[in-house]
């Protein structure tokens, strides 16, 4: 455990000068990709910069939701209407992939919690993406949500590709990736939010049968 708590606290040191690294990066990036836009001449080489400028960003943007806001500011929020905002946003990428994402709350009413509404967004998005990265030729992808009055616990299943025990092991670790265009970025900056807010993560997969996540969190009270 005291291993495991001390590498946590280097991950929020880490965390915290990442994000504050992205910050500074992001408007050179802007100016960058803006004046490249502009150049004239060879289209290869331009398109180039520009796809590697576009591999920058969403390193940065990664980092960026780790960074903490002013002032801190958690809201109230129902996770339901956050997963459900999440989804729509995803579904013509699933769509694109034959991936048909089915959603199922099986309690009624509001789950409300404490939260950085877009950080959770964040975690969700991350991991449904991997879902659907994990199917290169489409399948379902199933979303529950259930609560207790205390916790929600939201599971997000894929039948793609799996992981074997040590490639579970690796999960979390930054810049750990099977993917061609992966920058092993997303799980980490989840875990991280998730722990941030007092709830937890865990992990089910088969190689070639599929990949649970289970995500709880607290709810708050009434
Ligand atoms: P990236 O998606 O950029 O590779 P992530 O941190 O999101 O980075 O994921 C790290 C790695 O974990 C992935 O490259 C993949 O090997 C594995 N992984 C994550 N989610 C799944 C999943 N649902 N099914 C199979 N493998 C997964
Ligand atoms: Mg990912």
């Amino acid at each position: 455990t005291e291993e495991l708590l001390q590498r946590a606290e280097k991950l929020s040191v880490i965390g915290e000068l990442a994000a504050g690294v992205a910050h500074e990066i992001r408007n050179p990036l802007t100016s960058i990709k803006g004046f490249a836009q502009l150049l004239e001449g060879n289209d290869f080489y331009k398109q180039i910069i520009l796809d590697e400028i576009d591999r920058i960003s969403s390193i940065v943007s990664e980092f960026m939701v780790l960074a903490k806001p002013h002032a801190v500011n958690y809201s109230s929020k129902d996770i339901g209407a956050l997963l459900r905002q999440v989804i729509t946003f995803l579904e013509s990428e699933a769509n694109l992939n034959n991936v048909s994402i089915h959603y199922h709350q099986e309690v009624e009413g509001q789950l409300k919690m404490q939260c950085e509404e877009n950080q959770l967004k964040q975690v969700f998005l991350n991991l449904i993406k991997n879902s659907i990265e994990a199917m290169p030729n489409g399948g379902p992808i199933h979303i529950i949500l259930s609560g207790d009055g205390n916790k929600a616990k939201i599971s997000i299943s894929d039948y793609g590709v799996g992981m074997t025990g040590d490639k579970l092991e690796k999960l979390g670790e930054p810049f750990f990736s099977t993917k061609e265009e992966g920058n092993g970025l997303g799980l980490m900056v989840s875990y991280k939010i998730i722990h941030n807010h007092g709830g937890d993560i865990s992990v089910r997969s088969k190689i070639n049968q599929g990949t649970t996540f289970t995500i709880t969190l607290p709810l708050l009270k009434g």
